[in-house]
């Protein structure tokens, strides 16, 4: 059976605190959902701002290949005819192919937030719905607190679907907009509703109650055929339904289509390009497409995965595009520390358990290898027998200093032994004193930069340290605005990284000064 997904990231999930969309960004979200292969996408509620306009304006250039552009608004007010209702007349001016109306199913908001009669509001939401159809819209019904005005008045709020549903609604989407109810209710209500009402239901829930996502699919399961939600679940108060969980579920458990197998596959993308638009850091523990989604640690669970992936995993990761990872750390088995090593591209057979006790040695010292790939390689390395490190640190000073009316300086000296040679380099930063711009100590100990003209940072002096700013080599008239020097290559609790590990120690000559 085919479901169709109505993805309202744009209206709904932006009443999430903290997010905000420019019309840039919800014209690239509208492009990546519907090349996903949602269904209908709900852009915004062109009766409440400027900026829905604007975007229902542009919007009109994309040319989409699968996905129904929604503009979302309410019923007419009371009293007022729907043709001469400003709100409805901007659905019809967004020249949308569908658009979703929100009305009142329980009568507590009828009468306390509507402040109209029981009657009007039935006229208010067959208007409404009439008008729409009337002009040429696929309509889609909300029927706002649905699941709690079902509860306090179950005629009356059947009522107002059977309004909907003969004014020539497309969809009835049943609304727990306050998501305070559980699967078991959810389900017994749509099954009512669904020998109630003819036309298709829909689910929107919230996740108040950390039930979202089971109610949306208990609501499936119980007859409706469109699911509304957000991507990531960003939404008001807990957020929605997150379409991202929804949607494995549905296809890959309850044999339920949605999109291709292929775009499936694309789910993880799907949520991180989302993510990057809104600018809002992916969550790393989110099912299916989290960085630890399929993150294996325990070595009980590593071991057994290494033989058969399904002993520890609900689905296969590719399907929706995520990746297993085999985690480090101190409560690792020998399996982790053999698999760990093959995807970062270092051999540990035969060296596992020596790996692992100096893991377990130093962890219990306070340093942490979960994270620190870096680190982990260049143990395993240095386990080899035969290992010889490339260089030998001797000695590291760090300078920071302000002078008068300029702006922080710090400056690093390393000496280094390279073979016979002993070098220092002594890279120079401009730390600005602020938080937004100064780099924190764990990222500035990976991060080498170098003068934007003349690139050097080494002194091949042996003795020498220079104690004022160089002057910049010929040919380079700006100021040294040197980066920090990257932290040395050795494990650390804090500093590891893969590329801090690899970067080379060595850059490249300098002309601060003369061979000392
Ligand atoms: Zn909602």
């Amino acid at each position: 059976m085919q479901i169709a997904l109505f993805d309202t990231t744009l209206r709904d999930g932006t009443q999430s605190e903290g997010l905000s969309l420019s019309v840039e960004d919800k014209l690239k979200i509208t492009r990546v959902l519907d090349g996903f292969g949602i269904h209908f996408v709900e852009g915004g509620y062109p009766g409440s701002n400027p900026k829905d306009v604007e975007f229902f304006r542009r919007a009109r250039e994309l040319r989409l290949r699968q996905a129904k552009l929604t503009a979302f608004g309410s019923t007419r007010r009371a009293g007022v005819a729907a043709a001469s209702d400003p709100n409805l007349g901007a659905l019809v001016e967004a020249h949308t192919p569908a658009v979703c109306i929100f009305g009142k199913s329980w009568l507590l908001h009828v009468t306390t937030v509507l402040g109209t009669t029981a009657e009007e509001n039935l006229a208010m939401v067959g208007d409404s719905v009439a008008f729409l159809k009337a002009a040429g819209r696929e309509v889609v019904y909300d029927a706002e607190h649905f699941f709690d005005g079902f509860r306090a008045d179950r005629d009356y709020a059947l009522a107002t679907l059977k309004a909907a549903a003969a004014a020539g609604a497309d969809w009835i989407a049943l609304c727990d907009t306050n998501g305070g109810c559980l699967p078991s209710f959810v389900a017994e209500v749509v099954a009512i509703v669904k020998q109630t009402v003819p036309t298709r239901l829909g689910i929107h829930t919230h996740n108040d109650s950390d039930l979202a996502v089971a109610n949306a699919l208990a609501a499936v399961e119980a007859g409706c055929t469109m699911v509304q939600g957000t991507i990531n679940g960003w939404g008001e108060r807990c957020g929605n339904a997150n379409l991202i969980s929804i949607i494995p579920a549905l296809q890959l458990k309850m044999d339920r289509r949605c999109v291709p197998d292929e775009n499936l596959a694309r789910l993880t993308e799907l949520s991180r390009t989302v993510s990057e638009i809104a600018n809002i850091r992916p969550r790393a523990h989110a099912p299916y497409v989290g960085a630890s989604a399929f993150a294996h640690k325990g070595g009980a669970h590593v071991a057994a995965v290494e033989k058969l992936t399904t002993t520890y995993e609900h689905v296969p990761p590719e399907r929706v595009g995520n990746q297993r990872k085999f985690v480090v750390s101190e409560l690792s088995g020998r399996g982790n520390v053999r698999l760990r090593a093959i995807e970062l591209g270092a051999d540990a057979r035969g060296l596992e358990k020596e790996v692992l006790a100096r893991i377990k040695e130093l962890e219990s010292k306070g340093y942490q290898f979960e994270a620190a790939e870096g680190s982990f390689e260049l143990l395993v390395r240095r386990t080899k027998p035969g290992h010889a490190a490339p260089f030998e640190m001797l000695d590291v000073v760090v300078i920071s200093e302000r002078r008068r009316g300029n702006e922080m300086f710090v400056e690093a000296t390393v000496k280094l032994r390279v073979g016979d040679e002993v070098v220092h380099t002594v890279p120079r930063a401009r730390a600005r004193c602020t938080r937004s711009t100064a780099p924190s100590t764990r990222r500035s100990s990976r991060t080498t930069r170098s003068c934007a003209r003349c690139s050097s940072v080494t002194s091949r002096c042996a003795s020498w340290i220079p104690r004022r700013p160089p002057a910049p080599r010929p040919g380079c008239s700006s100021s040294p605005a040197w980066g920090l020097i990257a932290g040395a290559p050795s494990a650390s609790p804090r500093t590891s990284s893969r590329r801090a590990a690899r970067r080379s120690p060595m850059p490249s000559s300098s002309p601060w000064c003369a061979p000392g």
